[in-house]
């Protein structure tokens, strides 16, 4: 049995994937209808599948069948695994972990999806700290194959090899990552989103060039003036802040023309404007 903190879009597609994968979710939020709610955004995930005919009712209902949400700690004393996904601010984090632990079995581990706060200062709050790890997941969790497993200073290996385990179980590939900013993935992604803004403000290459060069040179499906819009803009500026914070380092200051569409509100797809315009049929790039 695993539990689920958070039932957002990483909450859901945690509990939608362990639950494909034949374990027992229970899946909270701050209150039971926002649980119940992320369960029936599954149900309609799981819906388009069906329809699209790559999974059968059978499976569906099944799987739909394996999550329940709670909403209340309780029931979480039953969980081998509990996994918090809630909204990443840090004092939220800690009351969770204190809820968490006193519910948590002596055998069980308490792990945190967070994107960058370090697991070493998270897992003060948690009852034994050997038992507190970081699982890194990627949106959307049910597609993307790889899962980051970040061990804080106090984290033990018995605990690095049961998560390991349960990634194998996910059939999810697993990269070990040190407990700074960005682990693996972000820390060599975000620069170069940044990088792609740079070169865009430098006027080295226009939005579809820079885009097209990366997909086509070096193979990524998609371009990263492309990506930094999915991700959001304000959040990359948030991330690149916090990289540069934590480490001192200039490498990460924001590109300036990415702080300019941030304040003028063009963070990305999710508003219908970034580096490309999302209100045609197609995207159409802004500079
Ligand atoms: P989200 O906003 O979609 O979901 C967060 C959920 O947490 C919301 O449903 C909210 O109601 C709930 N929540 C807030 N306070 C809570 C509390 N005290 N108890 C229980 N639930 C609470 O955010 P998300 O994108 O799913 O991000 C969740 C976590 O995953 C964050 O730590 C984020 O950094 C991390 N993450 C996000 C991504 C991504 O691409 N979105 C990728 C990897 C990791």
């Amino acid at each position: 049995t695993v539990a689920v903190i958070g039932a957002g879009i990483m909450g859901s597609g945690i509990a939608q994937t362990v639950a494909q994968n034949g374990m027992s979710v229970l899946l909270t939020d701050v209150e039971l209808s926002l649980a119940e709610k992320g369960k029936a955004g599954i149900g309609k995930s799981l819906a388009r599948l069906v329809s699209k005919e790559k999974m059968t009712a059978a499976d569906a209902e099944a799987l739909l069948a394996r999550i329940t949400p709670i909403g209340e700690y309780a029931p979480m004393a039953e969980a081998d695994l509990i996994i918090e996904a809630a909204t990443e601010r840090e004092d939220i984090k800690h009351r969770i972990f204190k809820t968490a632990g006193e519910v948590l079995r002596a055998d069980a581990i308490l792990a945190s999806n967070t994107s960058s706060i370090p697991i070493t200062r998270m897992a003060v709050s948690s009852p034994d700290p050997a038992r507190f790890i970081g699982i890194h997941f990627f949106n959307p969790v049910p597609v993307m194959g790889l899962m980051e497993v970040i061990p804080g200073l106090a984290t033990s290996q018995d605990t690095i090899d049961k998560v390991r385990a349960f990634g194998a179980a996910l059939k999810k590939e697993v990269v070990l990552a040190g407990d700074e900013a960005g682990f693996v993935v972000n820390r060599i992604l975000v620069p170069m989103l940044n990088e792609a803004i740079f070169v865009l403000g430098a006027g080295v290459g226009s939005v579809e060039d820079i885009d097209k060069g990366c997909r086509i040179g070096l193979n990524h499906p998609m371009g990263p003036l492309t990506l930094a819009d999915f991700v959001g803009l304000d959040t990359l500026l948030e991330i690149l802040k916090v990289y540069q914070a934590s480490t001192g380092d200039p490498k990460y200051r924001p590109a300036p023309l990415l702080q300019k569409y941030v304040e003028a509100g063009w963070i990305g797809k999710k508003v219908g404007r970034g580096f490309y315009d999302y209100s045609g049929e197609k995207p159409v790039p802004t500079r």
